[in-house]
């Protein structure tokens, strides 16, 4: 048993190999889902850390997400940057400040998703409302991209400082807005921070609508907390059926 032979000594990078390939896969399937459920269009990406070395993380390079393919993945080290040539997302560096802020961080959603956006515009707090949003208790942080940027930028997050001031306005937080851009979700699974995007999304349209309808309950801190509890070994159950709904446009960009 403690023979080693050439075999042997290659099994470990074949396991390897195929541990990154069933990332690669499951993003490409997160990349649809996100699209099959309007939380990212042309724009916004999601990325997993790798699960074969954790200082480094899987993103899609340049491309809508709905086209993503598993070749189309790029493996970035935590300085946001890729050794890949085809040209990556302008936005990496939120990814790779988050991982290197956040170790629990192992998947992170980048979206634009409409109804989030007002909530980081209007002073109006985005809470917890529904059961299946207690994630975000006990707070969502606004990030503001003037305070790193300056008031002439183009609001997007393009250099270490920017992402480094993002993941400090993060903290602990599952969600922050992102102040006239969008949002980023993070969990601790792929499944979770899509799951996270999605459910931010709903929040945000039914907080909307009961502050129309003149109020809202919110979740306590405490009732959030209970809900990630049983929501969470819940999580699988909503991929299953979301990459399944997803497959007939994921059929599409491989015929
Ligand atoms: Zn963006």
């Amino acid at each position: 048993m403690t023979e080693r032979n050439p075999v042997g000594e290659h099994a470990p990078d074949r396991a390897v190999s195929s541990e990154l390939r069933a990332q690669r896969r499951a993003l490409a399937e997160a990349n649809h889902i996100l699209v099959d459920q309007a939380i990212l269009d042309a724009f916004g990406h999601v990325s997993v850390r790798s699960a074969e070395n954790p200082d480094t993380f899987l993103l899609s390079r340049n491309l809508a997400p709905g086209l993503v393919d598993d070749d189309d993945v790029q493996l970035f080290t935590l300085d946001g940057t890729t050794e890949d040539p085809r040209p990556p997302y302008l936005e990496s560096h939120i990814h790779a400040q988050i991982y290197r802020a956040r170790h629990d961080v192992q998947a992170v959603v980048h979206s634009h998703s409409p109804a989030v956006i007002p909530f980081g515009v209007a002073g109006t707090p985005l809470r917890p409302v529904l059961h299946m949003a207690g994630f975000l208790a006990p707070e969502v942080p606004v990030f503001e991209a003037r305070d790193t940027l300056g008031p002439a930028s183009d609001l997007l997050v393009r250099t270490p400082e920017s992402g480094a001031a993002l993941a400090r306005a993060l903290g602990g937080a599952s969600v922050v807005l992102m102040r006239g851009h969008g949002a980023t979700a993070v969990g601790t699974s792929l499944e979770e921070a899509v799951y996270r995007g999605v459910y931010t999304e709903v929040n945000a349209r039914v907080q909307a609508e009961a502050m129309r309808l003149g109020g809202c309950v919110y979740l306590t801190d405490e009732e959030g907390a209970a809900t990630v509890a049983t929501n969470r070994p819940q999580i699988p159950r909503a991929w299953a059926f979301w990459r399944d709904r997803a497959r007939p446009s994921s059929q599409g960009v491989h015929p």
